[in-house]
């Protein structure tokens, strides 16, 4: 009797912290008055792009909308269609977290958890609004949101704002504003187009984009090439002098303190993308970059072959993401974290090598 009633009483807590489906919002979201939409702190093309298509197209279908970002926006973003009306948090918190209680509804995109955003957890949570969330990020925290949808399959959160839109039948409704800001997300989430989440969906969406007058090299410069001088002589100093490569391990680690980053005069988003290129060498399957902020230290993992880093980075570094991205955070000093790292990979040294081999 006592096993039925648990469960009965587990089935009910199912129920209960199971999220609504998307489909149930389209006829909610017209009655709905103050809707705001974020994502997680340190904003990169997906969470900017996918909150600013979102943001069109509720537009487009008459709905008003205000997007708050965390922190502020790397140079390289600004461009997106929309980004002069962003509220970012940590400039106006008075006003952000007005607008956040006084939401009744909060889109979370790009985001499995309130902690993603950082500076803005608990206006999040304490807020009364329904909480949606549309991610693909592993290991959701589905409890938190009341509507929803998690796929971590999905290139980026931009594809899934696009079949948000398509389900809803307002495919004719995205207009170039739209695809420049759901295109920029795709592509730098898919590594351009190289990485394995970029799937037949994904290039069937990108080609809808290209008839509706998108011009993708307009968005590949715009994020791509706009690097200050100094941004790319720090890239030349970190490639010769700050790589360290484990071969047995088949492992690079690149590690940036504070001084490094002001001696380069470096900004926001600066650091993008540099974890990336140590993959480019035939021996490594594994590549991580420490950067050493104000308050921690900033982990970033890149894998190639199924070698997972979303493991990795959430079982030792407080971190997660995906199985070839991630990332983490230490309180350590940078020197320890180091360490740490090392010990780290020492113990899934058999499963690193054994990845590595099954790609050779
Ligand atoms: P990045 O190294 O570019 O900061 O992050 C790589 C990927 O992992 C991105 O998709 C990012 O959103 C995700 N990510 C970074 N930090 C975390 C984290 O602490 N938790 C989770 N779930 N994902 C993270
Ligand atoms: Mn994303």
């Amino acid at each position: 009797m006592l096993f039925i009633l648990k469960i009965a009483y587990l089935i009910a807590l199912l129920h209960f912290f199971k999220m609504r489906t998307l489909n149930e919002l389209y006829s909610l979201l017209p009655r709905i008055k103050n809707i705001v939409i974020t994502h997680h702190f340190n904003a990169d093309a997906d969470a900017i792009g996918s909150s600013l298509g979102l943001y069109h197209y509720l537009q487009t279908i008459g709905i008003q909308s205000q997007v708050i970002t965390p922190n502020t926006l790397p140079s390289f973003l600004t461009w997106m269609p929309g980004a002069d009306n962003i509220i970012v948090f940590e400039k106006e918190q008075a006003k952000a977290s007005k607008l956040l209680q006084e939401a009744e509804l909060i889109f979370c995109l790009d985001i499995n958890t309130f902690s993603r955003t950082k500076i803005m957890t608990e206006e999040i949570a304490k807020s009364k609004a329904i909480k949606v969330m549309i991610d693909h990020h592993l290991q959701p925290q589905l409890e938190l949101f009341d509507y929803g949808l998690s796929l971590p399959d999905k290139s980026s959160t931009c594809e899934m704002i696009y079949d948000f839109i398509n389900t809803n039948q307002d495919n004719s409704k995205i207009t170039l504003p739209i695809a420049k800001c759901l295109y920029a997300g795709t592509m730098t989430d898919t590594g351009s187009f190289k990485f394995s989440c970029t799937t037949a969906s994904v290039h069937t969406m990108v080609a809808d984009l290209i008839k509706k007058g998108l011009e993708p090299t307009f968005i590949h410069q715009a994020i791509y090439d706009t690097y200050d001088e100094n941004r790319l002589r720090f890239l030349g100093y970190v490639l010769s002098s700050k790589m360290e490569i484990i071969p047995e391990s088949h492992t690079a680690i690149i590690a940036i303190s504070k001084q490094d980053m002001q001696h380069y005069e470096l900004k926001q988003g600066d650091t993008e993308g540099i974890v990336n290129y140590p993959l480019s060498l035939k021996n490594i399957n594994l590549s991580i970059f420490l950067s050493e902020r104000e308050e921690e230290i900033r982990m970033s993992f890149r894998s190639k072959g199924h070698l997972d880093v979303n493991t990795l980075a959430k079982k030792y570094f407080n971190g997660g993401g995906h199985e070839n991205a991630a990332g983490g955070r230490s309180t350590n000093t940078l020197e320890n974290t180091i360490s740490d790292i090392k010990k780290a990979i020492l113990e899934n040294q058999t499963n690193i090598v054994s990845c590595y081999n099954e790609l050779a």
